[in-house]
């Protein structure tokens, strides 16, 4: 018989997809001697069959279920659904990747009417036993029978504010006795049927909710999020329940064994007296950190520190420990790999490198790649952050710095970001419903919450900004309203910002200012460096990018693009008059302004690359870009070129095309109009004349852009050599030089071999290369696209992640055909998949020499490139 249901002493660490990550983590700390209550994990196998058999949850894995149950009765000494004795336990799910808070948890199941009983008069302490059945009814009503929350928690509030209560621990016996009333009554009307009072029953419904929960609305979102298979399905954690709410000498708590936020080695996290697991999270009540701990119960303390220490050293990992503390006695519940902002997470990995606890190549492979974004974007200028006015300060839950209009709802933060508004969603505390609001903001501030509450932990996961805990700051979210201690009133839509990183809060707009890396950074890339293989040069055509991505580690220009050298409010009338000249003279008039501007402009970039690689791109326009469009640009332009304002609107209507993405443009303007590509190339090589004259040896690669055919590389690589030479010998030199062309078209890859015979070098323009491929627009497609994703019909944005199905084979056809001809042909990528890392994983595997890409993701890059090389070389495993 197939076996469903693992006791935790038969799993290890190792077998996380069969067990989920709780529960093979919960099996090797049981082995390892830790103290883990017993229990035994309902596998994934289960999820899966359950949903095959439309959502059916199968006798016989119910009956093995039963009999992991008996066993856990032994080991306990209790049993459950006895009253006198009862075995309690709690059921989480697990899946084999971490999805903190997305999926459902239950506490205390087992008690009913006459267990509650049974386990005060056992105890002793009616108290415990009360609070415990009134949030099982609770948990169960919410994460089974989907009865909203807050009818609980009001009915919580109004008790506590009807004796004076400030906390939930001043509820006494007899309270929590007419809650536990009040909560069944809630739970008849909202179910139609009493609370379910055989634990067998319980169990049941509970393991199908834990299941079902695998595809509730935001583990599908979070899955999406982080790019996680939805097929893997969640397992199940039934465990005997230890009790951190029978009093003061109980309680529960978080830690990391280093710091999250920073990657500082020193074990940080927090704790609640007198209270369970969901209190800290949840964020109800504002936890102590865990140093207080140490005065409070040393030993327990100094326990805890040993334990941290063991685990981190046998997981060779920052874990993140979830313990409960039962009158005195210390119980591990969980313990994973800590979500950490980039900052830690480069910290922490240099330095258990230092440490000699994990190898280069190691560290490496464990930072993610899109994290590090956290570190290149901006912080708030000093200068700026000096005058502006500090509101509140809360807790620093997630780096960075942030500035925004205020939103108070996820829905509203969605629409408004969508409407390009700078968002801070702004909660008394965030829930897993808030996700998608919480993607879409630039930062999150919440008034409830500490370290590890749900907005910290999830913000940390995005790289976002966070300040959680911010008391002093009084949030109506039904109002929309925000109150300052100065008692000024905030609305939606009014400005703050945040800095993540002291947790201060400012009243309106500050400017940021660019990042600043080093140190433990620029030593890890230093090993990525030595790993990659692929080289990294950036898309840049100002000096201000160009600067900027060499900061970050850029090898060369992969992609100048000409034409944006043009979009200056200065320059675009002549670029005007040139597309709308109508004759050769006027056009090489106006040419020869143009050749200058570029001629400096080539010059300065040259001087910035030094001896790194350039590749410069002739012009690409869609025209339609640089035609004029309002009443006043043509007046002005028919003025420039002495002409009438119809003569000039009859010109722009000639141009016009129906499909300005498939018309006029790239190397098809070169062919009507040779003097273009003649001028930029003389402004290339003239430019390169002078640097040599300075001392700067350049090699300048030249571009052509969308070339279908070798007969339009050769006409116009004809027409450019001969402007080259002429330049030679009048200047009595030879430099050398290369003309190469884009790969954007499929008959391009197609005829690749053809191509290479005239090609110095190709560079694949996976944007037009995507967009033809597939027929989707690249300025529409995002209207639809959503659709696609939402059914399942394409798993994520071809424009950001090669689709190697088909355009990555269309390239892998021209890499190889392109070789077939010229077998040391250079290649590499400049479309925006250049900087995205599963595409760059990709482009190593077909061992093109380089990929291009914008500044900021040059690190990502880098990064990537030396995880695919080592994933190659499977010197470690992905982690
Ligand atoms: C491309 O098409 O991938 C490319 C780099 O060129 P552009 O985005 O300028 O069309
Ligand atoms: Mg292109």
């Amino acid at each position: 018989m197939r076996k469903f249901v693992y006791q935790f002493s038969e799993g290890s660490k190792e077998m996380k997809n069969l067990l989920g990550g709780k529960g093979a983590n919960l099996a090797e700390m049981t082995n390892i001697g830790l103290p883990v209550p017993p229990g035994f994990t309902i596998s994934t196998a289960a999820c899966n069959d359950y949903t095959i058999n439309n959502k059916h949850l199968s006798e016989s894995i119910f009956e093995e279920v039963k009999i992991h149950l008996a066993e856990l009765e032994k080991q306990t000494g209790k049993i459950f659904g006895f009253a006198e004795n009862p075995l309690l336990v709690s059921v989480r799910s697990g899946a084999p990747f971490s999805m903190p808070g997305m999926m459902d948890t239950v506490l205390n199941l087992g008690l009913n009417d006459q267990a509650t009983e049974g386990l005060a008069n056992l105890t002793g302490d009616a108290r415990s036993a009360y609070d415990s059945y009134r949030r099982f009814i609770q948990m169960f009503g919410d994460v089974v029978f989907e009865i909203p929350s807050y009818q609980f928690e009001q009915a919580l509030s109004r008790i506590k504010k009807a004796n004076n209560y400030r906390l939930d621990t001043e509820l006494t016996a007899t309270d929590l006795s007419k809650l536990i009333d009040v909560y069944k009554l809630i739970f008849n009307q909202a179910t139609g049927t009493d609370f379910p009072q055989n634990p067998m029953e319980q169990l049941r419904l509970a393991i199908i909710a834990v299941f079902d929960s695998w595809m509730n609305p935001r583990a599908v979102i979070y899955r999406r999020l982080h790019d996680i298979d939805a097929s893997f399905g969640t397992a199940v954690n039934i465990q005997a329940m230890v009790f951190g709410n029978t009093g003061e000498t109980s309680g529960t708590g978080i830690t990391f064994t280093r710091n999250p936020s920073t990657g500082e080695k020193k074990v940080f996290g927090e704790f609640l007296l007198n209270a369970q697991g969901e209190d800290v999270v949840a964020g109800i009540r504002t936890p102590e950190p865990i140093s207080a701990l140490e005065e409070k119960m040393p030993a327990v303390y100094n326990e805890l520190i040993h334990t941290c220490e063991l685990l981190e050293n046998h997981y060779l990992d920052m874990q993140d420990i979830e313990f409960t503390i039962e009158k005195g006695k210390l119980y591990v519940l969980q313990t994973r790999s800590g979500k950490r902002t980039a900052k830690a997470a480069i910290q922490s990995a240099v330095d258990f490198v230092h440490e000699g606890k994990i190898s280069r190549q190691e560290a490496i492979m464990r930072v993610e790649t899109k994290q590090l974004h956290q570190l290149l974007h901006p912080t708030f200028d000093e200068s700026a952050l000096k005058k502006g006015q500090i509101i509140a300060t809360g807790l620093p839950a997630s780096p960075g710095a942030a500035t925004g209009q205020i939103f108070f709802e996820a829905k509203e933060a969605v629409q408004a970001a969508e409407r390009g508004i700078p968002v801070i969603l702004v909660r008394n505390e965030t829930s897993p419903e808030d996700i998608e609001g919480m993607a879409q903001s630039n930062a999150i501030l919440t008034a409830h919450g500490g370290m590890t509450s749900h907005a910290a932990v999830v913000a940390r996961g995005m790289g976002k900004c966070c300040i959680a805990g911010c008391a002093e700051l009084t949030i109506n979210e039904k109002e929309k309203t925000l109150l300052l201690p100065t008692g000024k009133m905030l609305h939606e839509g009014d400005s703050l910002s945040l800095d993540g990183s002291s947790g201060k809060v400012y009243l309106g707009e500050i400017a940021l200012r660019e990042a600043q890396i080093g140190g433990h950074f620029d030593e890890l890339m230093a090993w990525a460096d030595a790993e990659k293989k692929l080289i990294i040069r950036v898309n840049a055509d100002t000096p201000v990018d160009f600067k900027k991505a060499l900061l970050f580690g850029a090898e060369g220009i992969g992609l100048c693009r000409t034409e944006h050298m043009f979009f200056d409010e200065k320059r675009i009338p002549y670029v005007r008059q040139m597309i709308l000249a109508e004759s050769l003279s006027e056009r090489e008039s106006i040419l020869a302004t143009l050749k200058e501007m570029q001629k400096a402009d080539f010059s300065e970039l040259f001087r910035i690359a030094d001896d790194r690689a350039v590749n410069i791109r002739l012009l690409d326009p869609p025209l339609h870009e640089f035609l004029p469009k309002t009443e006043q640009e043509i007046e002005q332009l028919a003025s420039a070129m002495s002409r009438t304002v119809p003569q000039i609107t009859k010109r722009i209507n000639e141009l016009r095309e129906a499909n300005p993405m498939l018309g006029h443009r790239g190397c098809r303007l070169a062919i009507t109009f040779p003097e273009i590509y003649r001028m930029q190339t003389e402004a290339i090589i003239e430019s390169a004349v002078t640097l040599h004259d300075e001392g700067i040896d350049v090699h300048p690669e030249i571009m052509i852009p969308l070339i279908a055919t070798k007969s339009e590389l050769s006409y116009i690589k004809k027409e450019m050599k001969q402007a080259i030479h002429t330049i030679f010998d009048r200047e009595r030199v030879m430099l050398p030089y290369d003309i190469g062309t884009m790969i954007e078209i499929p008959r391009a890859c197609v005829t690749a071999d053809e191509i290479a015979e005239e090609a110095e070098f190709f560079s694949f323009g996976t944007n037009d290369l995507t967009q033809l491929t597939y027929g989707f627009s690249r300025d529409d497609a995002t209207k639809f696209l959503a659709d696609y994703y939402e059914k399942d019909i394409l798993p994520k944005d071809p424009f950001v992640t090669i689709d190697k199905n088909g355009v990555g084979a269309l390239v892998e056809m021209a890499v190889t055909r392109g070789r077939m001809t010229s077998e040391h042909l250079k290649m590499g990528v400049c479309g925006e998949h250049g900087g995205d890392p599963e595409s760059i994983q990709f482009f190593h595997q077909l061992g093109l020499s380089y990929v291009s890409c914008s500044p900021y993701r040059v690190p990502i890059a880098r990064l990537a490139a030396a995880q695919a090389a080592l994933a190659e070389k499977q010197l470690v495993s992905t982690n």
